[in-house]
């Protein structure tokens, strides 16, 4: 099946942090995908800005490798490579000084086409990359890209809007979660609003519990020092995770507009029911991985691999409610963690039992249906429903997936969610971008577990890397009478 790709408007694209891990690892090769795809136009720039002092060629050749070593060899061909690394220069920046900006407005001020800025250096650095290129009138007129963290704290979230506000309206920034990219995540909106079957069953009524799980493998490898000022909570689950819990939650919007859509999610984040310090006792779990062993074999605890004592989470699971008509009394389980058994990604919709079973249950319980959008690996959605065994013996019964693999189905590549997201900022289209309101919204809710946590003098409980995190996990949920979803038939 071959995808139809319709050509972008010509734009000019600067990347601040060329040369750093996200732009080699993501972005270059994302661009090169979407221009080996026909999407990019002839006239379509892409400029590198970072300190070392690199000339054009040799960004190239830094761009050349980041293909050989994150492009798919069969994705890889030599016409391609060339006509996407003819679109390449280089300016050195350091964007914290005056030098250099002079240079690169120069360079881009003959241009009438569409002019993104991209930020892919640490958050510390928006600020003075838009006062820079606001002084030199570049802001005028271009669209800014920022990564995520967006601040620490609701307060430090609001200094970097602020920072960025100053300079560019909402209109024209676009902050990512690239977790908002994701094909199957799009596909939730698919799922929900583009079939008659689920919306009537969507809410209390039908719904018993909504579980979303975001569990890693690795531990914090080379990260372990931007990942121990942040934590689990703040790196996974204030972003990606509260993002997913809107799609799954939110009311259908009235288009697919980007405020239409954004109105909807951000009602979601503003009717989470408030953790007062008594509830994060109860309802969150934090903790921290210590030795144990993964598929690679014996791995290090966490305070192993920093070197110092910390109070770090590398896990955190939590039970909240969502405080509207739809949802009222449906817990939502979120958890995430790092050295868990399994890297996956997925949001598991739990049906209420029947209300009245005909069979003879005797063979075993007749199990409520499941909807389990699966983001990652394996991309799919299985829907799981009671059928009769086969064969004769009368009517036993079995919970069995109906499984719809996309890379069975759609015999396409995957693309990755950079590929989307970036050609989303050349059409202008915001609706896969966190706007300023929903991202302090979000920080609204999650600072009161950041306070608990900062007031009590606990440690974060322990767990064995390669299991799913503190037994107190298991606990929340099974206090509930419930328990995490674990693929079985
Ligand atoms: P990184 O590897 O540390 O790269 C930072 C880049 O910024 C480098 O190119 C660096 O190059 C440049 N830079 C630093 N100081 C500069 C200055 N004063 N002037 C000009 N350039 C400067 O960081 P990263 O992992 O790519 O992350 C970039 C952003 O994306 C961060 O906000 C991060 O939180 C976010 N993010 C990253 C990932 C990921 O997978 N890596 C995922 C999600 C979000 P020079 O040292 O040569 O200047």
């Amino acid at each position: 099946m071959v995808a139809q790709v319709i050509a972008v408007e010509p734009f000019d694209l600067v990347v601040f942090g060329a040369t750093g891990d996200l732009a080699i690892r993501k972005l270059i090769p994302a661009l090169y995908h979407r221009d080996a795809d026909g999407q990019m136009p002839l006239e379509a720039s892409i400029i590198g800005v970072s300190r070392r002092k690199l000339s054009s060629e040799a960004f190239r050749d830094l761009a050349r490798q980041a293909i050989a070593e994150h492009v798919s060899a069969q994705d890889q061909t030599a016409d391609a490579i060339a006509r996407f690394l003819a679109r390449l220069t280089y300016q050195p920046v350091d964007v914290t000084g005056e030098a250099g900006w002079q240079d690169l407005a120069a360079s881009l001020a003959a241009s009438t086409r569409i002019l993104i800025c991209y930020l892919s250096v640490g958050p510390d650095l928006f600020g003075p990359i838009c006062d820079r290129l606001g002084a030199c009138g570049l802001a005028a007129r271009a669209r800014v890209v920022v990564e995520k963290p967006i601040g620490t704290s609701l307060a430090s979230a609001r200094a970097v809007n602020d920072a960025i506000g100053r300079h560019f309206p909402e209109s024209r920034v676009y902050r990512i979660d690239h977790y908002l990219g994701k094909e199957t995540v799009q596909n939730l909106m698919a799922l929900r609003f583009a079939n008659a079957l689920f919306e009537p069953l969507w809410n209390a009524a039908h719904i018993d519990h909504v579980q979303i799980t975001v569990a890693e493998t690795l531990g914090v490898e080379g990260r372990a020092g931007y990942y121990d000022t942040a934590g689990a909570l703040r790196d996974m689950l204030q972003n990606h995770i509260l993002q997913l819990l809107c799609l799954v939650a939110m009311e259908p919007p009235t288009s697919l507009a980007a405020d239409a859509v954004r109105d909807e999610k951000l009602k979601v984040l503003q009717a989470l029911q408030p953790l007062s310090h008594d509830q994060v006792r109860q309802s969150v779990v934090r903790g921290q991985y210590g030795p144990g062993a993964s598929a690679s074999g014996a791995v290090r605890g966490y305070l192993d691999e920093l070197g110092h004592a910390s109070g770090t989470e590398t896990f955190v699971a939590l039970r909240t409610e969502i405080a509207n008509w739809r949802w009222a009394g449906v817990p939502f389980y979120l958890r995430t963690g790092k050295r868990l058994p399994a890297r996956l990604s997925e949001i598991v919709v739990a049906f209420r039992p029947i209300p009245h079973s005909v069979f003879d249950t005797s063979a075993g319980p007749i199990r409520s249906n499941r909807l389990v959008i699966r983001l990652q690996p394996d991309e799919g959605v299985k829907l799981f429903l009671m059928i009769k065994d086969p064969g004769p013996g009368g009517m036993r019964l079995r919970r069995v997936p109906l499984d719809m693999s996309f890379a069975e189905t759609f015999a396409v590549r995957n693309p990755d969610a950079y590929e989307r997201l970036l050609m989303d900022v050349v059409r202008g289209n915001q609706t896969l971008f966190m706007r300023r309101d929903e991202v302090e919204a979000a920080w609204r809710w999650v600072e009161p577990i950041l306070e608990a946590w900062a007031g009590a003098d606990e440690a974060p409980r322990a767990y064995t890397a390669g299991t799913w995190g503190p037994t107190a996990s298991v606990a929340l949920i099974e206090r509930d009478k419930r328990s995490w979803h674990e693929e079985m038939a």
